[in-house]
């Protein structure tokens, strides 16, 4: 429905732009220095992981770069590519192992080099890129089709639908037949996932393929990236798919729990880093090509609220797993640890807590948000997210440029500016979040609608200025506790933090400040429920982080009183699903709540309490 611009026309701007900045600053832009899975990978002709975590890394890292603009690293980006394709052997394989390993060898890590070959070739014209995957994909149809030498199995069987990105790809370069019959034969090996819908409705304390978070945050967009190639019609299983998970396993930010399991529905469970990235880059794909504007909103609330959550403001260190409710980041001693199949420590901050997949994939998230921003329609543009970018593009082979300039989600005001300078004729069209309850374009109000459309001849420069009207509501979580969301924005209790930092050194991988591991232990208190459903909303000036954890750009007064609430049962640094009570033991206080992206500690789905009369 929706196309991509050339990426090469998008200059993140604003908060965004900062954002990014933070990124290249951290740890996804220094990966090459300090970690060996990427600065010593096989990928490159050394001697750690030759498997998915430099492509992973590189996913993120190429489009941070060139969007950036920043001469090292696209230095850096573009001799991690040429190096990849200097070691290609001469019939097409493009991954590192030994001829006698490749039927052995997952190809998952196969497709995701083709998917980063294609995100090169997008920001750089690279002929060698395109040569190279062309060649890739053809040993790859050799392998799987003509000779059957390979089958799918584990990771590649369960992620088959990734290989659709750069195959369709190639057949808008080159109609070939041989590109149709791999994306079948894939399609006809690979899991169908509407078969395994049952076992997501209770979560399990074993791992599988068939309930990983993150196959399953990354399958809801198999439909949309195999219609185009494969001819199917849309019918919108993505939406069946993503209802069905989420009435067993969601949150309230928007993703799913797993540990990386799907986890079932409650507030002490953790969702692993990956899935959020990768749900991200779902929902991105399947609103372009559905053109539904649920997944655009679906985006924004992950993207504004579990990604940010589940990374330090100065995104050195992240977590495994985060979890709503989350009173503690301390280690869980004894040999049953609360999580279902991930380690005691899978929620700390750190440099590769419980195992290293989110730190190499975690830095495609902002990224490609950040591509995202605007989509092509037919003779038109859209404005899908209002974030803080601007757009060079041409219609009708005459330039037009629109500009973005918005503190939006901490604001609700954003600025457009269209500007050509020959007289152009299209159609702008506007997002409008579902959550609004009015908004007005220069000063009017209008009628409330899924997108505000301008058709027009545009010529010279025109500002639309957008205002968006809403209020902060709570809304019901499993067990009939509530949470606050006002816009895009899902608001928690802080819980103060004491970091204690680990430095250390394990299997050769060394932890040293910046991207040591911290501990958070809790130095506040948490058992609170809401006394009432008035809220004051304060606009602040915050600090260089945008989701700053010590100085909100945005927080929400909210009338708080103490319940009785334990922990679980057998842990002592995790909150049970639900209070002894929802009675007040307290009067009510006001308490300054901040975006769920900003508290590192939080207490984010709580009862509405009943205070005693008196
Ligand atoms: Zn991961």
């Amino acid at each position: 429905m929706y196309g991509y611009f050339d990426p090469k026309g998008i200059r993140p701007c604003g908060w965004l732009k900062t954002q990014l900045k933070i990124q290249a600053n951290g740890l996804a832009g220094n990966l090459n220095k300090i970690w060996p899975d990427v600065k010593d990978s096989a990928w490159i002709g050394g001697a750690c992981e030759g498997w998915e975590r430099v492509p992973y890394w590189l996913d993120g890292y190429i489009p941070l770069a060139y969007m950036l603009e920043d001469p090292e690293m696209i230095t850096v980006a573009e001799k991690y590519v040429n190096t990849i394709l200097d070691k290609q052997e001469d019939d097409g394989w493009i991954c590192p192992c030994k001829p006698e390993e490749r039927q052995k060898y997952d190809i998952w890590a196969f497709f995701l080099i083709g998917k980063v070959l294609v995100l090169y070739y997008e920001f750089t014209d690279s002929k060698k890129a395109l040569k190279g995957l062309y060649k890739a994909m053809k040993c790859l149809h050799r392998y799987i089709v003509e000779e059957r030498r390979i089958k799918l199995f584990d990771w590649g069987e369960h992620r088959w639908f990734e290989a659709m990105i750069p195959l369709q790809f190639l057949y808008s370069k080159h109609k070939e037949k041989w590109i149709f019959e791999l994306a079948s034969e894939l399609r006809t090996q690979g899991t169908d996932y509407n078969n395994l819908k049952e076992h997501w409705k209770r979560p399990l304390n074993i791992w599988t393929q068939d309930t990983h978070v993150v196959n399953i945050a990354m399958m809801l967009k198999y439909e949309s990236v195999c219609h185009q190639l494969l001819g199917y019609k849309l019918k919108n299983e993505a939406e069946d798919l993503w209802r069905h998970i989420e009435k067993y396993n969601g949150t309230a930010v928007g993703i799913f729990t797993g540990d990386e399991c799907l986890s079932g529905l409650a507030n002490n469970q953790g969702s692993e880093l990956c899935s959020v990235v990768e749900l991200m880059y779902s929902c991105e794909i399947i609103y372009a090509v559905t053109g539904k504007n649920v997944w655009a909103d679906r985006l924004e609330k992950i993207a504004y609220n579990a990604l940010p959550a589940t990374v330090s403001d100065d995104m050195w260190t992240h977590q495994y797993d985060q979890l709503a409710n989350q009173i503690a980041c301390q280690i869980m001693p004894g040999p049953k640890v609360h999580f279902r199949t991930n380690s005691g420590q899978s929620h700390l901050f750190g440099l590769e807590p419980n195992f290293g997949c989110c730190t190499a994939n975690f830095g495609q998230g902002w990224p490609k948000f950040a591509m995202s921003g605007f989509l092509k329609s037919r003779g038109g543009i859209i404005a899908a997210f209002m974030i803080p970018s601007e757009l060079s593009t041409k219609i009708g082979g005459k330039k037009v440029r629109i500009k973005t300039e918005t503190d939006y989600p901490f604001r609700m005001s954003c600025k457009y500016t269209v500007t050509a300078d020959d007289p152009v004729e299209f159609t702008f069209k506007i997002r409008i979040p579902k959550w609004v309850i009015a908004f007005k374009v220069n000063g009017e109000e209008q009628k409330k609608s899924d997108y505000y459309k301008i058709h027009k001849t545009f010529f010279g420069k025109e500002e639309i200025n957008i205002e968006l009207i809403t209020a902060p509501v709570l809304k019901t979580r499993q067990n009939g506790l509530k949470y606050l969301q006002y816009g895009a924005l899902v608001f928690a209790l802080p819980i103060e933090a004491e970091y204690i930092m680990h430095e250390y050194v394990k299997d050769g991988v060394e932890r040293k400040f910046p991207y040591c591991d911290y501990e958070l232990v809790p130095k506040s208190e948490w058992r609170y429920g809401f006394a009432d459903e008035t809220f004051e909303i304060c606009e602040k000036e915050g600090d260089t982080y945008p989701f700053s954890s010590k100085n909100p750009r945005i927080t929400v007064k909210a009338k708080m009183a103490r319940v009785e609430w334990d922990y679980e049962d057998g842990y002592e640094s995790i909150s049970a699903k639900e209070p002894v009570s929802d009675r007040a033991i307290s009067e009510a206080r006001t308490m300054e709540l901040i975006p769920y992206g900003c508290a590192k500690l939080r207490m984010t789905e709580m009862p509405k309490v009943k205070i005693k009369a008196k």
